[in-house]
């Protein structure tokens, strides 16, 4: 399972993400949901640790381009330039 495609705060009622083959995924379960936030939060953790500083702290606007062609709005870290979320 890829990345989750957006930080949550408490836990909503549907998460998805888009697969290694580009695929999307997507579910409703409150348990599954749970789980993936969970997940996705101790692995923010540990990339904090490891990088000294929270990315989400330091979001720069910028575009991205999709592997289907045009534009879309982004946001990239300001300190190491990671890609945070896409639209
Ligand atoms: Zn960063």
């Amino acid at each position: 399972m890829s990345d989750v495609f957006y930080k949550v705060k408490g836990l909503p009622s549907e998460v998805g993400g888009q697969n290694p083959d580009g695929t999307f995924w997507s579910t409703t379960d409150p348990d599954e949901i749970a789980r993936i936030v969970a997940e996705d939060e101790a692995k923010a953790e540990a990339e904090v640790a490891r990088k000294g500083h929270d990315c989400w702290d330091n979001p720069v606007h910028s575009l991205f381009r999709s592997s289907r062609g045009g534009m879309q709005d982004a946001y990239n870290c300001g300190i190491c330039g990671e890609l945070l979320q896409v639209g």
